[in-house]
């Protein structure tokens, strides 16, 4: 097992027997043994190599925003980037602005800086929760636009611990998916934006916020979007037309106000979120002949997600 002063001697913090359901926006899940803040990328790449070495199983976390742990504690670490919080500028031209950007930053802490600084690209970002690396692995957007709109460039730590990076293009990335970072960390990036008129840009977030207060079941704890949209349908819809607005198992029901989203009405489990899950699947298939697929990461499907 890893060496506890390894992990004593870190200079980010480190907590012990964790609850995952402090970490994530359901407020679900079990305990993780180690849950740790690497203070800037050579921690990062210190600890991949000493997981790897004591074949310790990690996993990287940003706000847990789209995320269902498991019910079971889980006896490895959990990484989170938040101090990797840094926003700089490389190059500002007529043309463009790039920004490079840890990937523990907040999405609306950079969507007001970025605001504030008249750079436009970054307005789909407008209420999405959790952190830039989380958003880079999800490819977050919205019918703004994405991550792939504006990214050139990822930093990464890889399996052997060791620092990467990337230039990209658009195959790189699909929706509410990418390629680059399968068993990869993201430590970073670089976006590209554009110079853009700022009471534009409020007038836009502004209305994004607002449409996202009226539609989203924001006061209960969730994950957003459970599916992904079918080409050419919206899987709220689609929820919705087969009548499982309310539908409840457990503590866990999908959202009376957007069936896309499943809320935790208290002490919550994955177990009923996936009987949730598979009977909402089950019943589109069979009334409406259409396939959801999960847009949320399943910790107990997700392998790609956990590394050991
Ligand atoms: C109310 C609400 C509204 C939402 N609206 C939207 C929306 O409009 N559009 C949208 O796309 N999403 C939306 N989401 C989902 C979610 O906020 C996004 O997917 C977000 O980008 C996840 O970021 P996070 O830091 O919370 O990632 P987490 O949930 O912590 O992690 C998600 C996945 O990314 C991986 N990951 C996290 N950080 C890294 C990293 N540094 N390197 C490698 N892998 C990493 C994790 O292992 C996990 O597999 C919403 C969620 C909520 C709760």
């Amino acid at each position: 097992m890893i060496a506890e002063s390894l992990l004593s001697s870190l200079r980010g913090k480190v907590f012990w027997n964790e609850p995952l359901s402090t970490h994530t926006s359901f407020k679900s899940g079990g305990r993780v043994k180690a849950y740790l803040f690497p203070e800037d990328c050579a921690e990062v790449c210190t600890l991949i190599r000493a997981f790897q070495e004591d074949r310790m199983p990690y996993q990287v976390l940003g706000d847990g925003s789209n995320f269902l742990p498991s019910d079971e504690d889980f006896s490895g670490a959990i990484l989170n980037l938040a101090n990797l919080n840094s926003i700089s500028i490389l190059e500002e031209t007529q043309e463009h602005v790039l920004v490079q950007v840890g990937a523990g930053v907040g999405k609306q802490k950079l969507l007001f800086w970025s605001v504030e600084n008249g750079f436009s690209g970054l307005e789909f970002l407008s209420g999405i929760p959790g952190q830039v690396g989380g958003g880079l692995f999800m490819n977050a957007g919205t019918h703004l636009g994405s991550f792939s709109n504006v990214t050139q460039k990822v930093f990464l730590v890889n399996q052997q611990g060791e620092a990467e990076e990337k230039v990209l293009s658009s195959d790189d990335f699909s929706y509410r998916a990418q390629s680059f970072a399968k068993n990869k960390i993201i430590v970073g990036g670089v976006l590209r934006l554009t110079h853009g008129n700022r009471e534009e840009m409020e007038a836009k977030v502004r209305k994004m916020m607002a449409e996202r207060k009226a539609t989203q079941p924001l006061h209960s704890p969730n994950f957003g979007s459970v599916f992904k949209n079918p080409v050419g349908f919206s899987a709220g819809k689609l929820i919705e037309s087969v009548g499982l607005k309310g539908y409840r198992v457990g503590n866990a029901m999908i959202s009376p106000k957007h069936a896309n989203f499943i809320v935790n009405l208290g002490g919550a489990t994955a177990k009923d979120v996936l009987s949730l899950v598979d009977h909402a699947k089950k019943t589109v298939k069979e009334c409406k002949g259409v396939e959801l697929q999960e847009e949320v990461v399943i910790a107990s499907r997700a392998h790609s997600a956990r590394h050991s």
